[in-house]
């Protein structure tokens, strides 16, 4: 028996996917992605990191008020 349901797991849509804020690769399924997240005029942003290394080189970088 067949069963057409069981793929290959997830079906990701690369379009779809976000992009790591520091180099730019496609996070489709990254065990290590990280989401960062907070509020500026009134609406969420969202940036999303590949992992901790790049997560750390944009906070590292950022400019402080
Ligand atoms: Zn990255």
């Amino acid at each position: 028996m067949i069963d057409p349901t069981s793929d290959i797991g997830e079906d990701v849509d690369e379009s779809d996917a976000p992009t790591c804020h520091t180099c730019g690769k496609k996070i489709v399924m990254e065990p290590e992605h990280r989401v960062v997240s907070w509020i500026e005029d009134d609406a969420v942003e969202h940036l999303h990191f590949c992992d901790d290394e790049c997560h750390e080189g944009w906070s590292g970088r950022r400019p402080g008020r």
